[in-house]
């Protein structure tokens, strides 16, 4: 009798494969551990054992696995069903749902490289186009990956490429299998213990009575050790006693000192949970009881609250419960980067039971924290993290909180799995029978529907904490303020007069403007051109600071123009404006305010955002100009004025859900303003001062906007009446993604009949040199999901058999919020 496994490997193919497995390793191994198996040629992946059996294979014979990599599975029984899940619901095999869940350092492959041969010589005008660009890399660069060949030629299959530059002479290729995990040690010293008596130590400060600084590190160390009875850092131990490295390497070499290693965790939390919950208030108190008692029968609740009514609190108060149950807690936050201020909350609280998953951490890192989740360590009982963070290997998860539930950072775009995370939170919740509450001062209509149709319960916190009043919201019309003159660049009087009355009462101004960059359009007054991107399908967008024009698409950059391209003139203008200009308009009305920028242009790096954040709330900053990074659950006590320079832009951005997208994005960025004792004033500049989302915004009536937004999904078949499935097909060459899509559409309609739209190009219909077409799938209720998926599986399997559609990539983007 044979034994083998079924193996999941970390690329898009639809099925396991079968491996042949000795009896021994059959007795060892378990579902869940990874192996590494031979694939392909001569590649070695990272599989993961996901069945062990004695069928062998029908139709190929099992090759043997290469080794086993774990000698306890890293993967639950519970993540693997999860997946399944996830692959089923969207449209992607299950290997792609592994490359997501699991930290890239788990995932090892054998890696080819290549390299210039150096024994030949090369003439250019030997070369291809793509060979070239492949042969001129390797002169900035001594090897290339396959991945990397592929950026640089910008398309996904490139092994061609590369056999003919190895028929050429051109390149040589090695394989390379490496770890990428390594633990981190950190290193720490103690006396010898012959010094550790009284006797033995004064022997040895005697001893040391002519080498002054070895005397003093030694003291140190003695004084340290006393104070804190805890391992000493060799890195502390040298910032004590202001040594060198040196002196404490030469006490090591006496013997006088022992060094020793112990493995550490890179992100730790070092600080006390020594602050005690709140105390809640009367609403908070009722919406917490109310969410305890719904839970009895219910598994998913919407707390709907107001901006700053304190849900936090309450879900702490939840948290606290959960842990003391012993279970796991899960707290999912739309982008992580943007909550340096929960996490010092969270700790003050709870301490080091709270873990970060951040997608700022090093793979290192998170692996860390995927192993502490993995072995319920105390360091992750409550795991703070942005949507990948539902692939964590939970144990017991008693809670989920969804916080800003409506926030559509949640849907992963690209690459597959193009998961929602909310949405598959609830899923995650059902397998391991936890709680999952979703929060949001503007909740999504699809979880607010289901809340009204009593599929969740719901539980609402109508007033702000500590009963500060919602901001006054006054629209004011720019039509009119241009008309009368009354415009001073993109600032209208009202809204230079807030602004000075905030500022000379000692309050922060906040400015928000949806477009980052000094203006999206630069046009030519003689000839009318702008200058476009040479990748995309879109006019690149004027950054003053850096004097560049850029694309927001593909990141191309080349410096401003002098003159026109097309005609030659200096006649250039700008048209539109984003942050960047008004910053500077800000700076020049109000020269005596510290002025600064957050977008993403003045945030990147690990700590970016922080540093503005750390100098807004110590009033370092007196007017913050930026896009809806400033939306994103931000407290600060001293600001009173939020200006919204643009209101248009949003509202007509061609998409069903703008207008929903619009109220939350306007009434989230209004709730930064009053958060204290003094009322906040909101202020919206617009040319559609009647526009109903805006009467809706101003008027902070939620149940009105949801009302009126439900009636035109259902008149014009949208969410949450009918399910969308998008199909973007893509490839370089114009006609083909037009042949191929318009085949796509013919058989869906031959199988759907009604309810498809397209093909259509996207307003932005090249990008980085690919052009797209979109088809749009709309599913009734009474439709089966399951049965829909099934036939667009067919087609496209279809599809892919048609020779002339080769290399169109079919992208499949299930419920497409
Ligand atoms: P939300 O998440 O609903 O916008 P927060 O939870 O951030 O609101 O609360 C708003 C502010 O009120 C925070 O500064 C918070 O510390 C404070 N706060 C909320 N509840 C309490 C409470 N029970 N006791 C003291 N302060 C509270
Ligand atoms: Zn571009």
């Amino acid at each position: 009798m044979g034994y083998f496994i079924d193996v999941i490997l970390a690329i898009p193919v639809e099925r396991m494969f079968t491996y042949s497995i000795t009896q021994a390793e059959s007795e060892f191994l378990q579902v869940g551990m990874r192996v590494s198996v031979p694939f392909g040629k001569s590649k070695i992946h990272t599989g993961l054992v996901g069945a062990i059996h004695t069928n062998a294979p029908q139709i190929y014979e099992a090759k043997e696995i290469h080794q086993i990599l774990d000698e306890t599975p890293i993967v639950t029984q519970k993540q693997l069903e999860f997946w399944q899940w996830i692959a089923k619901y969207y449209m992607c095999t299950v290997g792609e749902v592994m490359r997501a869940a699991l930290p890239n350092a788990f995932i090892l492959e054998s890696e080819t490289l290549i390299s210039r041969n150096l024994k030949k010589e090369i003439k250019d005008t030997d070369l291809k186009d793509d060979e070239f660009l492949v042969f001129e890399a390797l002169h900035h660069q001594s090897t290339l990956k396959i991945q990397e060949v592929s950026s640089i030629l910008d398309k996904k299959n490139v092994l061609p490429v590369i056999k003919r530059l190895i028929d050429k002479e051109v390149i040589l290729l090695q394989e390379e299998i490496y770890d990428k995990y390594k633990p981190k040690y950190v290193r720490y010293v103690k006396l010898q213990a012959q010094y550790t008596s009284e006797i033995g130590l004064h022997q040895l400060l005697q001893d040391l009575s002519r080498a002054e600084k070895q005397r003093q590190v030694v003291m140190t160390l003695f004084s340290i050790s006393a104070k804190t009875k805890k391992p000493i850092k060799v890195k502390d131990l040298i910032e004590e006693s202001g040594a060198s490295a040196a002196i404490v390497k030469a006490l090591i070499d006496k013997e006088i000192l022992e060094e020793y290693h112990i493995q550490t965790d890179r992100v730790q939390y070092e600080g006390e949970d020594n602050e005690a919950t709140k105390a809640l208030n009367q609403y908070q108190t009722e919406a917490l009881k109310q969410i305890k008692n719904k839970f009895e029968t219910q598994n998913v609740i919407v707390l709907h609250g107001v901006t700053s009514s304190g849900k936090t609190e309450v879900y702490v108060k939840l948290i606290e419960d959960v842990l003391l149950k012993g279970k796991q807690v899960l707290y999912l936050l739309p982008e992580i980067a943007l909550t340096t201020q929960l996490v010092t909350r969270l700790q003050n609280y709870f301490g080091e039971q709270v873990a970060v998953f951040h997608s700022k951490y090093s793979a290192h890192e998170r692996v860390e924290v995927y192993n502490n989740v993995l072995e319920n360590t105390n360091t992750a009982k409550i795991i703070l993290g942005a949507r990948s963070s539902i692939f964590l290997p939970f144990h017991d998860l008693g809670l989920i909180i969804v916080d800003e539930e409506h926030e559509q950072s949640f849907k992963q775009f690209n690459p597959a799995p193009r998961y929602h995370a909310r949405d598959a939170a609830v899923v995650l919740a059902h397998l391991h029978k936890s709680k999952i509450l979703l929060g949001s001062a503007t909740p999504s209509l699809e979880s607010y529907k289901n809340a009204i149709d009593n599929k969740y319960g719901l539980v609402e916190i109508n007033r702000r904490y500590n009963n500060v009043q919602l901001p006054d919201t006054e629209l004011v019309d720019i039509a009119d303020k241009y008309k009368r003159k009354l415009m001073k660049g993109h600032f209208s009087d009202r809204m230079i007069e807030e602004i000075t009355e905030a500022l000379e009462e000692g309050y922060q101004v906040i400015l928000f403007q949806n477009r980052r960059g000094y203006s999206p359009i630069v046009e030519c007054n003689t000839c009318g051109h702008s200058p476009q991107c040479p990748n995309c399908d879109v006019s690149l967008t004027y950054h003053q600071y850096r004097k560049q024009l850029r694309c927001h698409y593909c990141g191309h950059n080349s410096a401003m123009l002098q003159k026109c391209m097309a005609c030659g003139t200096s006649n250039l203008d700008t048209k539109g404006f984003g942050t960047e200009q008004i910053e500077t308009e800000a700076k020049s009305l109000f020269p005596k305010a510290k002025v600064a920028r957050m977008d993403l242009d003045t945030t990147r790096g690990k700590h970016g955002y922080e540093k503005i954040i750390t100098a807004l709330e110590q009033q370092e900053i007196d007017i913050l100009v930026g896009t809806q990074m400033l939306t994103k659950g931000l407290d600060f006590r001293n600001v009173k004025l939020v200006g919204i320079m643009n209101a248009d832009n949003m509202l007509n951005f061609p998409d069903f859900r703008a207008h929903e997208r619009s109220f939350q994005l306007m009434l989230q960025v209004s709730g930064r303003a009053g958060r204290t004792d003094k009322r906040g004033k909101v202020l919206i500049q617009t040319y559609n001062p009647y526009h109903k989302i805006l009467q809706q915004v101003s008027t902070n009536n939620y149940l009105d906007m949801f009302k009126e937004q439900l009636q035109e999904r259902r008149d014009f078949k949208y969410p949450p009446f009918f399910r969308l499935i998008k199909i973007t097909l893509k490839h370089r060459d114009y006609n083909k993604v037009e042949t191929a899509s318009d085949w796509f559409a013919k058989s869906l309609r031959q199988v759907f009949k009604t309810n498809i739209l397209g093909p259509e190009f996207p307003p932005v219909s090249r990008v980085r040199n690919q052009y797209l077409k979109n088809i749009l799938i709309k599913i009734p209720q009474q439709q089966s999901l399951a049965k829909t998926k099934e036939a667009i599986n067919k087609i496209n399997s279809s599809f892919e058999a048609v020779g002339p559609f080769k290399g169109v990539r079919v992208i499949i983007n299930v419920d497409n919020y």
